[in-house]
């Protein structure tokens, strides 16, 4: 037995051992947050907030990102990697989002049971195309945040003329209309789409479980189907939709949920080591 005893603890000794790095340290619900796994050479088996990670090799180790839940009711996230000796616990800090009043057309302050179909139907579409957002990385360099400044925070609460209030779940930022609005990063387009609060819709697939979204496009200039570059044209700048003028509303999912753009733009995202590395 105590020979027994003594292999095992040699065992694991010999084993490699899981090197975990969380980027942010501090995170706030809605954030991002992305795990790099080191001294392993098989992709790592993990769970955040109970839910299984998937992680694609990077340039150093292994890498995967998911989201803090925006409506969260802990001060923490465990992060369980398997080999490690024990969870880390990712200290999430509160956060008081701003709070806006915003004047639209009635008919998007208050749809109609109609329109409210509409838009779960939309929400539907919009949902579906998440999944094809899971495999390997298609993208080869760091994300890359749309210009123009910003005008609206995710989070943020917006209370309608109508007295509702709803969170803002990406980013908006200042363009002219109808200028062009860039890929964040290299893609499949994997919805175009005409809905009826986020207007003229374009999602682009990226691969380890991220997408990209843009609203309120005056009109997509890409199909269903289609690679894109980073940079690439996807569509131009509008206001279709529920809006109160032209600008870019972009949003970033991830792996558990929508997450703050801001926060994503600037994890740092490895480039895959499976990538045709090209200069950015
Ligand atoms: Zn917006």
């Amino acid at each position: 037995m105590r020979s027994l005893l003594l292999l095992c603890a040699l065992t694991s000794v010999a084993a490699a051992k899981p090197v975990v790095t969380i980027s942010p340290k501090t995170v706030h619900p809605g954030d991002p947050v992305l795990v790099t796994v080191t001294g392993v050479d098989e992709a790592p088996v993990a769970k955040a907030g109970g839910q299984p990670l998937a992680f694609f090799a990077a340039r150093q180790g292994f890498q995967a990102v998911f989201a803090v839940p925006l409506n969260i009711d802990e001060d923490h996230v465990m992060l369980e990697v398997k080999g490690d000796d024990k969870p880390t616990s990712i200290p999430v800090l509160a956060k008081k989002f701003r709070e806006t009043k915003l004047v639209v057309e009635d008919e998007y302050a208050n749809p109609t049971a109609d329109d409210g179909k509409l838009i779960d139907a939309d929400n539907g579409a919009i949902g579906a195309t998440y999944a094809k957002a899971a495999g390997e990385p298609l993208f080869h360099h760091a994300f890359r945040q749309p210009r123009g400044a910003i005008t609206g925070y995710f989070g943020e609460w917006r209370t309608f003329q109508d007295g509702h209030r709803a969170q803002h779940l990406g980013l908006d930022l200042d363009e002219t209309e109808g200028s062009a609005v860039a890929a964040v990063n290299d893609g499949t387009v994997v919805l175009v789409r005409e809905t009826f609060l986020a207007g003229n819709v374009v999602v682009i697939a990226h691969g380890a479980g991220i997408a990209s979204m843009y609203f309120h496009l005056q009109k997509a200039t890409v199909a269903e189907g289609d690679h894109v570059r980073q940079g690439e044209r996807v569509g131009l700048v509008g206001h279709t939709g529920r809006t109160t003028g032209p600008h870019l509303h972009v949003g970033i999912r991830v792996h558990g949920g929508l997450v703050d753009p801001q926060t994503f733009f600037k994890l740092p995202l490895s480039v895959p080591s499976n990538g045709v590395a090209r200069a950015p």
